[in-house]
């Protein structure tokens, strides 16, 4: 059972409901976000009393939450969670996000190339990967921290954010240290040690669906991190296993409009390794936004043919700029806007004040 405090509850309010719950011999921990303090119940006798609860001052609503993923599901939170990374870029709300970049950090040259060219077409967020979770022990694994001081200096050049994978607990707080988005990949979706490690941090983290998770498994990862404190958290949905082969995973589009019913988090979609094939990315990152996604994450290369990793999948920046042109129309069609992104290069005069939203105090 919840108890959502109303917005401006007052300390003693919100004491004379914990003394409430205590009496009824309940254990509870509280959760806090932008918009609310909610009071996790467990045990006791709270669920027999609930319209003696919902009496008390300060309380909104006393939910009885019946999904496995409580903090992640609407049954909780009915309005969508609007995801802050700084500088007035938002996931989730109106605007549509585009995050694009190379699949992995390789080397200073590129990483620019490429950052300059999302950022002018309209990207507001950096991918690339510095710590790279490769099926063969003897592909590129990344440039490590050496990777991470590339993703903060194209940042500095481009003003776009940065998202970058974080495989290991022991570097969390080291890719934390650079990162405007922590992103967990697939293959560590169920790695419940690293989601609480990125739940107890003070970035948004990017939770991707596992190689061949369901929806509620998903969703129960996330819960991991939510109960850890972290609040902000984007989901993302980047293609399962399935029988078919001539694409490289498949891309379960109504997973899109499904979590939406579920769950008040954002979703995006990667389309790239959803399909692992760039002549699709196009079509399958606009299926995207018109089944409701709040952002897409591409990769693009300048040179795909010489990528160190995933160059089948990686557009040009040329193709990129194409996409990109073709979004808008579409995403007003959809109710929607797209975020233009930073657009602005090197020598912008633009104050940076990145700030986070806080992490919940259990
Ligand atoms: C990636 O986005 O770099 C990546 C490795 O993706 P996934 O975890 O979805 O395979
Ligand atoms: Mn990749």
């Amino acid at each position: 059972m919840i108890v959502v405090l109303q917005p401006g509850a007052l300390p003693p309010e919100i004491e004379t409901i914990k003394e409430k719950l205590r009496e009824l011999g309940c254990e509870f921990f509280t959760t806090r976000n932008t918009q609310r303090i909610m009071l996790h119940i467990t045990g006791g006798e709270a669920h027999r009393a609930p319209s003696a609860l919902k009496l008390l001052p300060g309380i909104a609503r006393v939910v009885s939450v019946t999904s496995p993923y409580k903090l992640a599901s609407r049954e909780v939170q009915t309005e969508k969670s609007i995801i802050d990374l700084g500088e007035g870029l938002t996931v989730g709300g109106d605007k549509i996000v585009v995050m694009a970049g190379p699949c992995a950090v390789e080397n200073e040259k590129t990483l620019f190339r490429t950052a300059e060219k999302v950022a002018a077409a309209g990207a507001g967020v950096l991918r690339g990967g510095a710590f790279k979770p490769r099926t063969s022990p003897y592909s590129f694994q990344g440039l490590a921290e050496k990777g991470l001081q590339l993703l903060a200096a194209a940042r500095e050049r481009t003003g776009l954010k940065i998202v970058t994978e974080v495989i290991n607990v022991q570097d969390v707080e080291l890719v934390a240290a650079y990162a405007d988005i922590l992103q967990i990949g697939a293959r560590n979706m169920q790695n419940y040690p690293l989601l609480q490690k990125v739940g107890q941090q003070n970035r948004p983290v990017l939770l991707k669906r596992g190689l061949a998770a369901t929806i509620k498994e998903w969703l129960m990862a996330a819960e991991y991190i939510l109960s850890a404190g972290n609040f902000n958290v984007i989901l993302c949905e980047r293609g399962i296993r399935t029988f078919e082969n001539y694409t490289r995973n498949t891309l379960d589009i109504s997973a899109v409009p499904l979590v939406h019913a579920l769950s008040h988090l954002p979703v995006v979609v990667d389309p790239s390794h959803s399909c692992g094939d760039s002549r699709l990315v196009p079509d399958l990152s606009r299926a995207a936004i018109a089944s409701g996604a709040d952002g897409l994450l591409i990769e693009v290369h300048p040179e795909p043919q010489q990528a160190y990793c995933d160059g089948e999948q990686s557009l040009t920046p040329r193709e990129f700029h194409l996409l990109m042109e073709s979004l808008p129309g579409l995403a007003r069609a959809c109710g929607r806007c797209l975020e233009t992104g930073p657009a602005k290069l090197k020598n912008s005069t633009k104050q940076k004040t990145t700030h986070y939203v806080a992490a919940s105090t259990p």
